[in-house]
This record gives structure tokens, sequence and C-alpha cells, in this order.
């Protein structure tokens, strides 16, 4: 099964049902492209995409 990503803050769901992050379970496995976030507080890129935790993100979502 392919990681399903959030569509609510488009983290990567690697286990399980619900976002470890926004506790959505509201989850897709159409997505493509990715980002990785190891510096939220830091990084201009999470700044853009609104990303507050670090982690893995989808860069779409075609759902
Ligand atoms: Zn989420």
């Amino acid at each position: 099964m392919p990681d399903q990503a959030c569509k609510n803050c488009r983290f990567i769901v690697m286990q399980g049902n619900v976002c470890p992050v926004c506790g959505s379970n509201q989850l897709t496995p159409r997505w493509s492209g990715y980002v990785v976030i190891l510096d939220a507080e830091k990084s201009q890129l999470a700044k853009k995409l609104s990303i507050k935790v670090d982690g893995t993100y989808a860069m779409s979502i075609s759902d």
C-alpha cells in the first residue's frame, strides 16, 4: 500500500489512518512529489507551505 498524504496539511502519513500533525483522517494515496522539512521554524519553504512541524510533505495532492 502506498503512503498516504493528509489532504488538510499534506503531511505524508506512513502508518495508520490519522495524520499525526493535524489529527485529520482525510488521507489520500493520490499525491505527487514530496519535500522534507527538517527545521520548520527556519525553513523558508516551510513558511511558504505553511508547515510548522518537521516531516515529509507532499508537494501536491491530486484529490
Ligand atoms: Zn494533516
